[in-house]
This record gives C-alpha cells, structure tokens and sequence, in this order.
C-alpha cells in the first residue's frame, strides 16, 4: 500500500533493497540484518526493522504475513502467490497467474473496496518429504 510520498532512498535502504530482491527464500528481518551487516557494518536491527517496514508502507518491497512466528519480506512487491513447507517454513514463489475475479466476487459479497488478496498455499517440500 502506498502512502502516497516517496521515500528517500538511503544508502542503508538501498543496500537492503539489493539484498533482498536477490533473495528469493523471503527472509526475516533478523536475515536481513544478517546480510546486511557484511556491508553496513555500524547498522542495527532496529534499523532494518525500521527501514523494512517503511519500505513496505511504501510499497517497495512486501511484509508478508504468512503461517509461522516471523515476519518475513519479499523484494518482488507486485503481488503473487507464495507456498510454504509446514515442517521446515520453505517459503517460495507460486507460479500461478493471479485470479482477479477473486477481488470481484469478494467485493460483491461485502461491503469493502477490494484492493489485492493473497493466498499462501501449505504442503510439505521435496526435502522434507
Ligand atoms: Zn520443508
Ligand atoms: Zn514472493
């Protein structure tokens, strides 16, 4: 969702802008920061708290509230769909085209403005299995 203003790119967010859109396994911030770390050795977790979170008012990058203890971030922000391993928490990208007659039919059976939806799919993953 945006806020509607732009947020200053920093050094700090873009470097954990870079990280994360290399990533594809949806990192915790707690990842983040460990990565990150390595080349902005002074920033703390707070920070990239912070800053994930501000990027993500700002629709940059996705918090993603899915099954399991922590948040986690995603640098695709357009949305898609996600599956996740109930044993080990694997989360990857689901491939799958975004039905948009979802936001149809459930702006039809209520009385909310639909803007987006997301669907996390659950299983077991081949390592796991
Ligand atoms: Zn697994
Ligand atoms: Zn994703």
């Amino acid at each position: 969702m945006s806020l509607g203003t732009t947020l200053r790119v920093t050094r700090q967010r873009q470097v954990l802008l870079d990280e994360l859109c290399k990533l594809y396994t949806h990192p915790t911030a707690d990842e983040l920061y460990q990565i990150a770390r390595k080349r902005l050795p002074r920033i703390s977790l707070g920070t990239v708290y912070r800053n994930l979170e501000l990027m993500a008012e700002h629709g940059m990058i996705q918090k993603l509230e899915v099954g399991g203890t922590q948040k986690r971030f995603d640098g695709n922000a357009a949305p898609h769909y996600h599956v996740r391993c109930l044993k080990c928490g694997r989360l990857d990208d689901l491939n799958l085209p975004l039905d948009l007659d979802l936001d149809r039919q459930a702006g039809e059976l209520t009385d909310f403005t639909i803007l987006r939806h997301s669907l996390e799919f659950t299983g077991i993953c081949p390592a796991c299995r």
